[in-house]
């Protein structure tokens, strides 16, 4: 049901529309959506994928985005079980979905989910600690010990000033050296959210496997002739996508790291 919800958020957010009214209606037609046409997956199934009024197709997106987000709500509860920690993720969960789908559908991250989630982040990392860090290393190096709810503040502050700072200093340059917008604000916001969620070792993993994973299939695309090397990306799908990934994998990947550098 929530991931339902996520479709209307991507769908009218980009065109300015409210997300609380009018009902569910078709794209298409117009035509007002049954509550029993409109239950999550199922009514998909029913349907076979068409509008009951004007039979056009209904957009894959919908039980796609129906799905994953109750596959990544069960995948959490699993992993950290029901708390605090659960509804954090669940959250950045969502939020990765809209983005994720916006991005890819309008070129558009919008400020409503980036900023508020800064926000939420930073409020979080008072109840969920996060990782020290930068933070420990900063506030170690200057003879101070806080409380670990101080660290992870000072960590999810640090974290999205950081991020958010040095993208948009590179974004800027680029601009300037090449008067073509290389790197938009909404990424920025985005990486700076993410660092905000979840600190700065996962915002810097989930940067990487994005910046890699967009040159890969960037390239790719192009050597099959479908896209040209000046055509835009979504980054912003790329960085949702890693981040939705890395809420159940960095964990391993990055204790994995630090036994291989600490030896
Ligand atoms: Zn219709």
């Amino acid at each position: 049901m929530v991931g339902s919800f996520l479709n209307v958020c991507i769908h009218r957010w980009p065109i300015g529309q409210s997300v609380v009214a009018p009902r569910s209606r078709c794209p298409r037609c117009s035509g007002r959506i049954a509550w029993y046409d409109n239950i999550p997956v199922l009514s998909f199934v029913m349907l076979r994928g068409r509008c009951r009024n004007c039979r056009r197709r209904i957009a894959w997106r919908y039980p796609v985005v129906e799905l994953l987000n109750g596959f990544a709500y069960a995948m959490i509860v699993t992993q950290v079980g029901i708390g605090a920690e659960a509804w954090k993720l669940a959250i950045l969960a969502s939020m990765m979905l809209i983005l994720f789908f916006t991005d890819l559908e309008h070129f558009i991250l919008p400020d409503r989910v980036t900023l508020t989630g800064i926000a939420t982040g930073i409020a979080f990392s008072w109840f969920v600690a996060l990782r020290p860090g930068i933070a420990g290393e900063v506030l170690q190096s200057f003879g101070s010990f806080p409380p670990p709810g101080v660290v992870s503040l000072t960590e999810s502050i640090l974290g999205a000033s950081l991020f958010g700072g040095v993208l948009f200093l590179i974004g800027e340059i680029y601009y300037r050296l090449r008067c073509v917008e290389g790197l938009g604000l909404g990424d920025v916001k985005l990486v700076a959210m993410i660092a905000a969620f979840q600190g700065t070792s996962e915002a810097l993993l989930v940067l990487l496997a994005a910046c890699l994973l967009a040159t890969i299939c960037g390239s790719l695309a192009v050597l099959a002739g479908g896209k040209q090397w000046r055509d835009p990306l979504p980054l912003g799908s790329y960085l949702a996508g890693a981040a939705l990934a890395c809420i159940f994998v960095a964990g391993a990947i990055l204790n994995r790291y630090w036994e291989f550098v600490l030896g």
